[in-house]
């Protein structure tokens, strides 16, 4: 019989509940963590088999002593991504196995990767950050993309290969995040652009499933347009055909454009529309939206349909 594969996975919200849960369906045994405890046990009590740990580094202890291939985590921030592996109850103070491969999936500051990846070589383990792009309903289906930043590509491949459909090596640690920051200014922005659209043609008077069938197979087309719909019971399984509830919120999306903002100045590269999403939806998080998934940009802009 083959060895049981086993994983660590930290963080177990909106994304990573569905990612831990992949892992499983694809036959590894887990060793789970949250920061709150209620969200652990609330993931072990529904008969995912996982094994619940206290910290991160008490998580890293039983990976180490069940020769676990990698430590996932997924968490919102740079700040709480260091905590996680550098922190006084972190990954690096439970000694996990030298080949366990520290994976980090979370969007965050590059500076932050490159930090955890110069204590964790210090210490002879390899970290890799490898963010994902496709949002909920990819996490929840298994079909996320992989933007992978670091040494090992094909080691971490075959462990991420239960949640992904497509893996991409982008270079050294740093670069998945270089590929995903980018990649969330633009959709950002056309998530705005989307939703001006729709708007707009129905103030006109035009149906917006209507119009949305003409955008998927016009020059307008995008994955805001024809997979994230923002309008109200258009796409079924989407957060704006649910209150905009549980989706990837507005306080996220703000957070990604500050990051590429921050990599903007410091290359010195024009960004303006990124630059102008970020105020938008800065000011969505200041009018209490922060919680809501980013398309409930579409609600605020037609909030004042009544005086067409
Ligand atoms: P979330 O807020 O739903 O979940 C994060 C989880 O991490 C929470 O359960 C929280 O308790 C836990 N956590 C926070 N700090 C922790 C710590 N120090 N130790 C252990 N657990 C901790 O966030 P999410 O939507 O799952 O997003 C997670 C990351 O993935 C973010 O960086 C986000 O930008 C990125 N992302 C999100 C989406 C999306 O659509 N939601 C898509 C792609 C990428």
């Amino acid at each position: 019989m083959a060895a049981p594969k086993i994983a660590g996975f930290i963080g177990l919200g909106n994304m990573g509940s569905y990612m831990a849960r992949n892992m499983i369906n694809k036959g590894y045994q887990l060793v789970v963590h949250d920061a709150v405890p209620a969200v652990t046990s609330k993931f072990v009590s529904e008969g995912s088999g996982a094994t619940a740990a206290s910290s991160p580094a008490q998580l890293a202890e039983m990976c180490g002593e069940k020769g676990a291939a990698a430590i996932i985590s997924m968490v919102p921030e740079g700040s709480h991504m260091r905590e996680v592996y550098l922190g006084s109850d972190g990954v690096l103070k439970g000694g996990p196995s030298k080949s366990t491969l520290l994976l980090d999936s979370s969007t965050i500051d590059i500076d932050s990767a490159q930090q955890v990846e110069k204590e964790a070589s210090k210490l002879g383990y390899t970290f890799m950050d490898c963010p994902v792009s496709g949002a909920v309903p990819a996490a929840k289906a298994a079909t996320l993309t992989f933007m992978i930043g670091g040494p090992k590509f094909e080691e971490a491949k075959t462990v991420l290969e239960p949640m992904g459909q497509r893996f991409f090596h982008c270079g050294p640690v740093g670069s998945g995040l270089t590929a995903k920051i980018c990649n969330n200014m633009m959709l950002a922005i056309s998530m705005i652009g989307t939703s001006e659209t729709l708007n707009l043609g129905a103030r006109m008077g035009l149906d917006p499933k209507l119009l949305t069938d003409i955008l998927c197979v016009s020059s307008g087309r995008c994955w805001s347009v024809d997979t994230y719909n923002p309008v109200p019971g258009i796409k079924e399984s989407v957060p704006a055909s649910n209150d905009y509830k549980d989706g990837f919120g507005t306080a996220l999306i703000t957070k990604d454009l500050g990051l590429a903002q921050t990599e903007a100045t410091k290359s010195k590269s024009a960004t303006p529309l990124g630059s102008i999403s970020h105020q938008i939806y800065r000011t969505m998080c200041a009018q209490g939206y922060g919680s809501k998934d980013f398309s409930v940009i579409y609600k605020i802009l037609s909030a004042n349909d009544s005086q067409k």
